[in-house]
């Protein structure tokens, strides 16, 4: 068994959250050999602090044509750098960054990729992954059958991030040809900067029991009594109600948060694709053979308009 390489991701210097999860499952694995991918312009300052999350060496593809991502120029920084370490597993977060460069990499390095993993354990000196399939109903286990390096791609907020306080060697990654013939122009911040439903660690998403658009006004304020990000089933989105980047779901934003709490949605097998791996699931629903119960933690037979109200008055005095 070889060390793992984490490709990190970053945006405008900041460290993703799910890449230090991606470190911290590495460093479990890999027993301390773990590098890191740091991509970018000006990127250099972060790259020491990954030392911190259990990267032994980071690599540095630093330049003006990284400044934003591009499939081509950042997947030619990633295989500099494993062509440098000869890491046996490559590892990325699932986010749509790495889901686009996962499989780019993969099919450069001429190996398969495990996509969207949500464990990983070692079987001799290969990595067997357990995925869900067939919305989030099943798990498959799976490997790359002999392949080397494994790419893998893990599902955010499902592994723990770990401060383990070591220090990282810093090596700049020289002469990267980055012939790019296409990259990203420009990112555009969510509405009023909201935290984005696929990093937060909490989640209250209304459904079409809230009956109206303004309503997402009660929504609001229960995610921001408990410093949450606001989600939705896509019934609401369909209808205007609020912004697509706010839909959890097949066809939306799968998410892992700590605590999620379902608001009026039926839970439907597209919704409970996206949200059923959230660590504690909260449903208030006034039918009490909603689907959305058979997933729950704990579960409110009521109307939301009722039990939301206290709860807010409840978390605010606490
Ligand atoms: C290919 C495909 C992809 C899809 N992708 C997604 C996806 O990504 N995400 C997604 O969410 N859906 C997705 N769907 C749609 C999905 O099938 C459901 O239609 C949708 O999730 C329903 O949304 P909902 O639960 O808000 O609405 P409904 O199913 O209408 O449920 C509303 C719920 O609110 C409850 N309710 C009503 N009034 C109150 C009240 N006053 N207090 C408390 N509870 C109340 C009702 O009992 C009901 O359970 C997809 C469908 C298809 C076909």
């Amino acid at each position: 068994m070889a060390g793992i390489l984490v490709f990190v991701e970053q945006r405008d210097g900041e460290i993703r959250k799910a890449s230090l999860q991606a470190l911290g499952e590495a460093h479990r694995l890999a027993a301390g050999e773990v590098s890191a991918v740091l991509v970018g312009e000006g990127v250099g300052s972060s790259a020491a602090d990954l030392g911190k999350y259990g990267a032994g060496k980071v690599f540095i593809g630093d330049d003006a044509n990284l400044k934003l991502y591009s499939a081509e120029g950042y997947a030619e920084a990633v295989i500099k750098a494993q062509e440098s370490c000869q890491a046996t597993a490559i590892f990325f977060s699932a986010t749509v960054m790495g889901r686009d460069l996962a499989p780019r990499v993969a099919a450069r390095l001429g190996v398969g990729a495990l996509a969207d993993v949500v464990h990983l354990e070692w079987d001799g000196d290969a990595l067997v992954a357990r995925r869900p399939v067939y919305s989030a109903k099943a798990f498959a286990t799976v490997d790359t059958a002999g392949q080397k390096p494994q790419v893998v791609s893990l599902r955010p907020n499902v592994f723990a991030q770990e401060e383990v306080g070591g220090s990282a060697e810093v090596i700049a990654l020289d002469g990267l040809a980055l012939a790019i013939r296409a990259m990203v122009k420009e990112f555009m911040a969510a509405e009023g900067g909201e935290i984005d439903v696929a990093e937060a660690n909490v989640i209250v998403s209304g459904g079409r029991g809230i009956k109206g658009p303004e309503n997402f006004a009660l929504i609001r304020e229960l995610a921001s009594s408990l410093g949450a990000a606001v989600g939705a089933s896509r019934a609401v989105v369909d209808a205007g109600w609020i912004d697509h980047s706010h839909q959890v779901g097949q066809t939306g934003k799968v998410v892992s948060p700590t605590l999620y709490v379902a608001c009026g949605i039926s839970g439907a097998i597209q919704h409970l694709a996206g949200m059923s791996s959230s660590k504690v699931i909260v449903a208030i629903n006034k039918d009490p053979d909603a689907p959305i119960f058979k997933v729950a933690d704990y579960g409110v037979v009521g109307d939301l308009f009722q039990v939301i109200p206290p709860m807010i008055e409840a978390i605010k005095a606490l």
